[in-house]
């Protein structure tokens, strides 16, 4: 929703109802953990009213532990954290299962998957951020394909269900390719809210090679 014209939002949100996609993904951005600030708790409250779908919340902000409560009580349903801004990582996963929602671990182009290897299992899902955070519409980093591939080998090693999302970049090439390298969740932005049919876009992202989901 970061694309998303905020002057429009309750056309916005209805158009994401009436299109294929399957989530709301909303980045949450406080100026410290990434260089921009995005927007709150209100705008959250105003698209969770008028969602049909989850609400899949991406939090860039140092310390997520102070906020976790208030983002089930907006409705949100799918939850990650940086790797980068949490201390104890595995606490957090808890705390946003015990609130109800799914559990999930975004990682920054820098950061390797095997760092993940004493947690994966713990994760219902694994965000792969296919640019550096903090601004919609930036050109997709190529090497998050292999990480994608080899996050795959790592999730079917271990036998568990954690999915693949990735995030950053998605257009009809790179989601192509991602959806061949095992990502289950494809997050697009620019991609659909520029183009001049945004349900098309959708329905185009959906029908790429795997079953993933356009959001
Ligand atoms: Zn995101």
């Amino acid at each position: 929703m970061l694309s998303a014209d905020f002057g429009k939002l309750d056309q916005e949100v209805e158009m994401i109802n009436k299109s294929e996609a399957d989530w709301f993904h909303l980045d949450i951005m406080d100026g410290l953990f990434v260089p921009n600030i995005s927007y709150g708790f209100p705008v959250l409250k105003a698209i969770g009213k008028k969602a049909k779908k989850p609400l899949d919340a991406h939090l860039m902000i140092v310390d997520p532990d102070r906020y976790l409560n208030h983002f089930a009580d907006v409705g949100v349903s799918y939850l990650s954290v940086h790797y980068e801004a949490c201390t104890h990582l595995h606490r957090t996963l808890q705390i946003i299962k015990s609130l109800g929602m799914k559990a999930g671990v975004a990682i920054n182009p820098h950061t390797p998957v095997n760092t993940l290897n004493e947690i994966l299992c713990d994760c219902d899902f694994v965000l792969i951020m296919s640019v550096n955070p903090g601004y919609g519409g930036q050109s997709f980093i190529q090497n998050s394909l292999k990480k994608v591939k080899k996050l795959k080998e790592m999730i079917a090693e271990r036998g568990c269900n954690t999915l693949i999302e990735v995030d950053g970049g998605v257009n009809f090439e790179t989601g192509a390719e991602l959806s061949r390298a095992g990502a289950d969740i494809l997050v697009a932005g620019n991609t659909i809210f520029s183009a001049e049919d945004p349900l098309l876009a959708i329905k185009q992202l959906k029908s790429l090679n795997s079953p993933g989901k356009a959001i």
